[in-house]
């Protein structure tokens, strides 16, 4: 055997420039790979670690997974951040299984539509209690009835299960080694959209407030407020989060806000100002480019509907 360093030695300068080089080369494109790989996030259903304790599972569109979903590992119990529907809230739970062996005692609903709250009786059969604001109660109690009844034929084997604790503003759960707090900031998306704000470790969980998939925009959904939203956004922006996990779409960090709220504020201002020279909904739907707004302006087609319904909600004033 001939150590390497010999070799070395009776390699002439110009091979070691060589050698060098290439070892420049291997190294850049190891430096290339890893950050394409970081890039790139988790891929559909895949969980990823967050930070020690702290999981994303993200969204499996294929399965119908559309909502991304989170836990929290505490000293002595799993708070889950979304509990999905049905078919999700399975694959959650066994997801956590894989992570860890403690009890999954809460589930928070960001908000109560069918892809973040129908798995609750999924959790609630699991030992969970369900916790969301007392506005997502209230338009659970008010609107999934006839939510669930739509989709009675898949929902053959789960009930209905409303959140049972509610808070009004704010709720904190913090056993000294990790803090969640559960932060009203709506009417936004609906009324009663809540956040998870990890302030250790500067993660935020969106919900629907932020959705940067392509075909996510989620602006004509009937409760939305396009003006509160945008302030909701603002507020959130003043936390200064390092990770924000859309409710659908790409892990982000503070620009996944940014760009959400450029896009309602474009909407908005087009609106307004299509309104002040009298043009029709359908006008402005045709009309308003929000091509520079990425993912979020990206499919005309569905821009049409959020137009329209910004145009309804600004027009009725
Ligand atoms: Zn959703």
């Amino acid at each position: 055997m001939v150590p390497a360093f010999a070799l070395l030695t009776f390699a002439s300068c110009d091979s070691l420039k060589g050698l060098m080089r290439r070892a420049i080369v291997l190294f850049l494109f190891a430096a290339l790979l890893v950050l394409a790989l970081q890039t790139a996030g988790p891929g559909p259903g895949q969980v990823h670690q967050l930070a020690p304790d702290v999981y994303l599972r993200q969204a499996d569109p294929d399965k119908r997974i559309i909502a991304n979903a989170g836990w929290v590992v505490f000293r002595d119990y799993v708070l889950v951040i979304d509990a999905n529907y049905p078919w999700g809230a399975r694959a959650i739970v066994e997801d956590i299984r894989k992570t860890t062996n403690k009890p999954i005692r809460y589930v928070f609903d960001t908000h109560y539509h069918g892809d973040h709250a129908h798995g609750n009786s999924v959790f609630v059969d699991a030992g969970a209690t369900i916790v969301c604001s007392a506005e997502c109660a209230a338009e659970s109690l008010r609107k999934n009835p006839p939510a669930w009844e739509r989709s009675a034929a898949e929902y053959r084997d789960v009930r209905l299960e409303h959140p049972q604790i509610a808070f009004p503003d704010r709720m904190a759960f913090d056993d000294g080694a990790h803090r969640v707090e559960l932060i009203k900031v709506g009417p936004g998306h609906t009324l009663g959209d809540s956040v998870a704000w990890l302030p250790k470790e500067g993660i935020l969980f969106t919900g629907d407030l932020c959705v940067n998939r392509r075909s996510g925009n989620n602006v004509a959904d009937a409760d939305a407020s396009p003006e509160g939203w945008v302030r909701a956004l603002d507020g959130l922006m003043n936390f200064n989060p390092r990770t924000v996990v859309p409710g659908h779409g790409f892990l982000g960090g503070k620009e996944a806000l940014a760009g959400q709220r450029a896009y309602l504020q474009a909407i908005i201002d087009g609106v307004r100002s299509g309104i002040s020279r009298g043009q029709t909904a359908d006008q402005l739907a045709e009309t308003l480019d929000l091509g520079g707004h990425g993912l979020w302006g990206a499919d005309k087609a569905r821009n049409a509907p959020s137009i329209r319904a910004v145009y309804a909600k600004l027009k009725n004033r």
